[in-house]
């Protein structure tokens, strides 16, 4: 199979656009006599005009070869080892070009060069026997088990593993994400179609659609989560089996669901990932509480709060500001929280214990198919136990709660109850003020709570009561 070769001059990435430190290991990697490639989503971005996420790097060098060359180099992975490159918080992932039975991204998932996401699977395996053997140096050629040989220049002759760029490319998804960038001549290698598919804004899984789903239902995921991101559409041979194979998301593990969501959903794209999500059905799989709750309840306040807050989410990220998980689940899980809230008696509603029973058994329904690590699960928790310290401040105690670590969220998520009218306007305005006063002014503010029988200036005590029996507790189902 031969490339078409799309020369320096007939198409648009220039070097300047590419990260210095990925630059440098393609530089280094063809200097020891290896091939060099960009590969994926950074060609993909670069071709749309886009700043990369990061860059991946592809080549003939083993990972072995690949750690010798440079000092920054930690090798991850089990069966299918890669390189990661260190340049300050910078990691340039370099793989070795994958056989046909190379495990696939999904058996061997990357882990996340980022320590700030803390839920990398686990990177450092022990090394497997077959594949290390007891060799170091270059003494790799000299390796003659059953699973791979090299000849003395270190090229591949038979790997079950590690393989030629013209096997690495039918591993990989949708022809956009399969082009390769060649340090050499800075020319583009496209097998599959993939630059004419990026003009034309088309997402087309390489191979049969149905097949490369089975495969890796995780396909299904991230077809929506491109087609929300970079806006493309997607083919029709590609689209189509989704309504059928959605339910092959429940086999996929629980922890790479959790990643791959947060992918979707807390990258800037959230909102229309999720409508996508549920337009294509795979929402039904993968919350199929919150896709049960939507679907009840058509129109509801609960599908709007959510809506609002994932728009809101969305720009935060567009505004650099930190987003958090948390957050993101508190919304998701908001209508199967309200729900179970509500199954109980009107007069147990505000009661803390309803709450968090509430939350722990949201929580749990989501956790049969994304594991969401217990600190975000917590983090679920007191947002909504804080809530109705929020609704009703109690005098000085109130300042309290403005030193609590997840007041931030809390008091995000009042805002998005106010703004459906779930909480009083009041309320969530008093809550505001205070934040921006200086300390006497707050302590005035919170007495006042005590005293002030003036409605409208904010929460009191005196007809709360009342207040709570007529209005819905979280969800106005
Ligand atoms: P992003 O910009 O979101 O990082 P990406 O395309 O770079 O998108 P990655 O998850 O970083 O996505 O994967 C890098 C490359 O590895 C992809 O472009 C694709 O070629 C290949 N790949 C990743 N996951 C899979 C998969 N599940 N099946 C096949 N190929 C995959
Ligand atoms: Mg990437």
């Amino acid at each position: 199979m031969t490339p078409r070769i799309i020369p320096r001059s007939e198409h648009s990435i220039s070097r300047s656009a590419i990260s210095p430190n990925a630059l440098r290991v393609l530089y280094r990697l063809r200097e020891g006599g290896f091939q060099a490639f960009l590969v994926g989503g950074c060609v993909r971005d670069l071709l749309l005009g886009h700043e990369p996420k990061d860059f991946d790097v592809a080549t003939d060098a083993l990972p072995e070869q690949v750690r010798r060359l440079f000092r920054n180099c930690r090798l991850v992975g089990r069966r299918f080892r890669l390189a990661h490159v260190f340049f300050g918080r910078e990691t340039i992932e370099v793989a070795t070009f994958r056989a046909k039975s190379a495990p696939s991204q999904a058996e061997e998932p990357i882990p996340d060069a980022d320590p700030e996401e803390g839920e990398a699977p686990e990177i450092d395996e022990p090394l497997e026997a077959d594949l290390v053997g007891s060799s170091a140096g270059p003494a790799d050629a000299s390796m003659d088990d059953s699973e791979r040989a090299v000849d003395e220049t270190g090229r591949i002759l038979r790997d079950n593993v590690y393989g030629s760029i013209d096997d690495d490319v039918w591993r990989r998804d949708f022809t956009a994400n399969a082009l390769y960038y060649n340090i050499a001549d800075f020319s583009l290698w496209d097998y599959v179609g993939g630059a004419e598919d990026i003009a034309s804004r088309t997402l087309r899984l390489i191979g049969d659609p149905e097949t490369r789903y089975r495969e890796d239902p995780v396909r299904m995921l991230r077809a929506v989560r491109f087609e929300a991101k970079l806006g493309f559409h997607l083919d029709p041979g590609t689209a189509a089996p989704i309504g059928r194979l959605g339910e092959l998301l429940a086999g996929v593990p629980s922890a790479r669901l959790f990643d791959e969501t947060l992918k979707l959903l807390l990258y800037g794209h959230g909102a229309r990932s999720f409508e996508i999500l549920r337009r294509r059905g795979l929402l039904a799989t993968l919350l199929p509480t919150v896709d049960a709750y939507l679907a009840a309840h058509p129109g509801s306040l609960v599908e709007k709060l959510l809506k609002q807050g994932l728009e809101n989410t969305d720009a935060r990220v567009v505004d650099g500001k930190p987003v958090t998980p948390t957050f993101l689940f508190a919304i998701l899980l908001y209508g199967p929280i309200a729900q179970a809230i509500e199954a109980t008696p009107p007069e147990r509603w505000h009661e803390l214990g309803t709450i968090l029973d509430a939350c722990d058994r949201a929580v749990r329904e989501a956790q049969a198919e994304i594991a969401i690590p217990r600190r975000f699960a917590l983090g679920v928790r007191e947002m909504f136990a804080l809530q109705p310290r929020l609704e009703h401040p109690r005098g000085r105690r109130a300042l309290r709660v403005l030193e609590h670590p997840r007041f931030r969220a809390a008091f995000d998520l009042l805002l998005l109850r106010a703004e459906h009218g779930l909480v009083p306007r009041a309320t969530a305005d008093w809550w505001t003020r205070i934040q921006e006063a200086s300390p006497p002014e707050r302590a005035e503010m919170a007495d006042g709570l005590a005293s002030s029988a003036e409605h409208k200036d904010g929460p009191r005590r005196g007809s709360r009561r009342r207040r709570h029996r007529r209005r819905q507790p979280a969800g106005s189902t």
